[in-house]
């Protein structure tokens, strides 16, 4: 046995490579990929821009400390700001990590209010991360168990749900800040609706809170869009990013805007990695492709066609109960725990995912192609017909 810490069940299955949407394993057998390493390979695999920006980036230079500047961090805080329409970025290299820089900076905002004991709003079945800040804000208590004392200043409340703020508004006068995903990923793909965003921005106005989006997978044109919050049509004042972002770099993202810019000054925070050229020619190339080749507009198309073929496939059948999401980020909802799917997929070629126990989770690269989404209809439709006893 390998000395790994046993902290994932992992599939019996070992990749050695990949190409656009497909990979191999040690066999040689090919499977189609509709999970891009759980929203992370936006490009898919060995894109060609992507490899030639990074075979050129390793020979330059991989890493350069924070205390000089980086043009190829400061050229992607440029591009982030100009799509997001933010204001300030700080790069670090995973969304846990992101997402501490949001908590840090919501209670330094508050702090600087004169509020002693900061206190951000989290939603219930929400997921930000693994370190301690960020497991606290997770709604999840698999996720918490057995790592108390959890770090405190979270308020929750049920998600999507703007009357619950508002009863937390009225009480609790330490809230600076609300943390949320506009569409939960490892929840079991939960939109929140455009009005609850619209609402939630009208109360952050009014009690001078954060309005702080984790678009850690909802991010990065995946739903049609730049960024999931911007189909309300609202600026967030935080939004943290990840996943998506350096097509398979580690890279991480904190934005800030408005009355959130600024709050930091040197000294306050850091990252030794955060922000290389390395990362950051990943993540400028993500987004010059992206852009190149109109990906976002792909994954309204395919998600629409990919949504439609599921739904086409299996109303009616019992234990369905719906399939729901946006772009490419989809989840099947099935009546019962459906985890076993995953290793009935893997033999019939197909990796994707299940999360909240009974949601299968499709997170194709932006890059797949219609026929491939077709594909992926053609080889789940009939396993989860057959897992249903249909
Ligand atoms: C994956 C994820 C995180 C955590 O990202 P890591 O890079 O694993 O630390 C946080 N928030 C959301 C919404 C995620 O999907």
């Amino acid at each position: 046995m390998p000395h790994l810490m046993n902290t994932y069940g992992r599939l019996p299955v070992a990749f050695t490579h990949g190409q656009g949407c497909r990979m191999f394993d040690e066999q040689g057998k090919s499977y189609l990929d509709a999970l891009a390493g759980i929203a992370v390979n936006t490009l898919g695999h060995n894109h060609a821009r992507l490899v030639k920006a990074l075979s050129e980036q390793v020979s330059r230079l991989m890493h350069v400390s924070n205390v000089y500047r980086i043009t190829q961090a400061e050229a992607v805080s440029d591009r982030l700001a100009a799509i997001s329409r933010m204001d300030e970025v700080f790069f670090c290299n995973s969304g846990c990590e992101a997402n501490e820089a949001a908590i840090k900076l919501a209670r330094m905002y508050g702090h600087q209010q004169g509020i002693e004991q900061p206190a951000i709003i989290v939603m219930e079945q929400a997921f930000h991360g693994r370190t301690l800040a960020t497991l606290s804000a997770t709604g999840n208590r698999k996720v918490q168990a057995g790592f108390e004392p959890l770090v405190s200043g979270f308020v929750r409340v049920p998600f999507d749900d703007l009357a619950a703020i508002e009863q937390v508004a009225a009480r609790n006068p330490n809230v600076v800040a609300v943390l949320f995903e506009p569409i939960q990923g490892e929840g079991g793909i939960n939109l929140a609706h455009n009005n609850f965003m619209r609402g939630l921005r009208q109360i952050c106005d009014r009690k001078n809170w954060l309005f702080m989006v984790d678009e850690i997978q909802c991010g990065l044109g995946r739903t049609g869009v730049w960024f999931a919050h911007q189909h309300a049509g609202i600026l967030p004042d935080v939004m943290t990013l990840a996943k998506g972002l350096g097509s398979g770099m580690p890279i991480g993202a904190c934005l800030a805007a408005g009355r959130a810019a600024g709050v930091f000054k040197p000294g306050n925070h850091g990252s030794t990695f955060g922000g290389n050229p390395l990362a950051c020619a990943a993540a400028l190339t993500t987004l010059d492709v992206m852009e190149a080749d109109g990906l976002m507009a792909r994954a309204t198309t395919l998600g629409e066609a990919i949504r439609g073929g599921l739904r086409d496939g299996l109303s009616g059948v019992a234990g369905f109960v719906e399939v729901r999401g946006d772009g490419l980020m989809i989840g099947i909802e099935l009546d019962r725990p459906c985890g076993e799917l995953v290793t009935r997929a893997l033999d019939a070629g197909l990796l994707i995912n299940v999360t909240a126990d009974k949601v299968v989770r499709l997170l194709p690269a932006l890059v797949m192609s219609d026929a491939e989404g077709a594909e992926l209809v053609a080889i789940l439709v009939p396993l989860i017909r057959e897992f249903l006893g249909a």
